[in-house]
């Protein structure tokens, strides 16, 4: 276990990294132009923007250890935004394509310090289709990646060749793959395997059931995998994005809320819109900034790309 003391990033010695170490300044140039350029792609193809609900009673129960946010607030218990996978389900009954630019508070555990992968404190880019199958989220996200690697090779050449000379812009349609075969040809480091011998983005589809939460489509034709998928980086920078279709019927939430021993108590209020009959099907997915911005730069960790970066296990400003 660590002391505080060498928990705490000295502010002043990072105040003078900013000012000295190019890095921050390059990678929050191109990370604005990710931003820039993904908005422009879902805006071309008719997505709304909503704003970021950052606390509420719900949020994404998530898959993985992590530490609680709770905090009460007149006898009410809220937490700080894990995910807005729920609240996607509801606003895209409202709007049939949207997007949020999303910060998201993960506490999650200091071992992930040195993943070159993991803030406590992110943002991604949700969005949500209604009626959209993965296929179609697969499309759309191709497109945004493909224009935004052109658009910075483009507008930051120099960048791009100080720190990722060889970046390929990728060729739509993505590769597909299966957990099954990649499990089959790479054993259990699959993930970290396949994108290590990948020289561009591929699909990972058809996770098993069990390994994801009770909002991603289970198969009705193939029941032990789910309809959803991961966006795997090459060049061993892993994952990119999670999406997949979406449960929207009460009975099916609830099995597999039960299959997960969920507690139902803290999706009340999200399980009586479902038991309502007013969710409906959509697809969606949400791309991280932060690593999107670490993989077009290759860099060895995504706390570089960004100032005040809460990464796990450290205390900054
Ligand atoms: P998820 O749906 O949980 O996979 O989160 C969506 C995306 O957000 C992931 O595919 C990552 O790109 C990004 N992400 C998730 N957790 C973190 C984290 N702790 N730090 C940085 N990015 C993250
Ligand atoms: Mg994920």
């Amino acid at each position: 276990m660590m002391h505080s003391e060498s928990r705490k990033v000295d502010t002043v010695e990072l105040v003078k990294d900013y000012l000295k170490n190019p890095i921050f300044r390059d990678a929050t140039l191109i990370q604005s132009e990710i931003l820039k350029c993904i908005r422009k792609v879902l805006d071309e193809k008719g997505f709304v923007e909503l704003l970021p609900v950052t606390v509420s009673p719900i949020t994404d129960p998530l898959n993985h250890p992590h530490f609680e946010t709770e905090f009460e607030y007149y006898g009410q218990k809220y937490s700080i935004t894990k995910s807005m996978i729920l609240h996607k389900q509801v606003a895209v009954l409202v709007h049939k394509k949207i997007y949020i630019v999303s910060p998201n508070v993960r506490l999650e555990t200091e071992d992930k310090m040195e993943s070159g992968r993991h803030l406590f404190d992110f943002v991604q880019i949700d969005m949500e289709m209604l009626n959209a199958s993965r296929e179609d989220v697969f499309e759309v996200m191709e497109d945004a990646i493909i224009y935004t690697i052109e658009k910075i090779k483009e507008k930051y050449p120099d960048i791009i060749k100080k720190y990722h000379p060889d970046l390929k812009t990728p060729k739509k349609p993505f590769k597909r793959y299966t957990v099954k075969e990649l499990k089959e040809k790479y054993g259990d480091n699959y993930e970290k395997l396949a994108s290590l011998n990948a020289t561009e983005p591929f699909w990972m589809i058809d996770i098993p059931l069990l390994e994801r939460e009770f909002y991603d489509k289970q198969d009705p034709n193939r029941p032990d995998v789910l309809l959803d998928f991961d966006l795997i980086y090459p060049e061993g920078f892993e994952e990119a994005i999670s999406g997949g279709e979406r449960e929207h019927e009460y009975e099916q939430i609830l099995k597999r809320m039960k299959l997960k021993n969920t507690p139902f108590e803290q999706f009340e209020e999200y399980l009586k819109v479902a038991k309502e009959g007013l969710l409906e099907h959509s697809a969606g997915c949400g791309i991280g900034i932060e690593r999107f911005t670490r993989w077009l730069l290759a860099l060895d960790h995504v706390e570089k790309t960004r100032l005040f970066a809460k990464t796990p296990g450290k205390h900054s400003i």
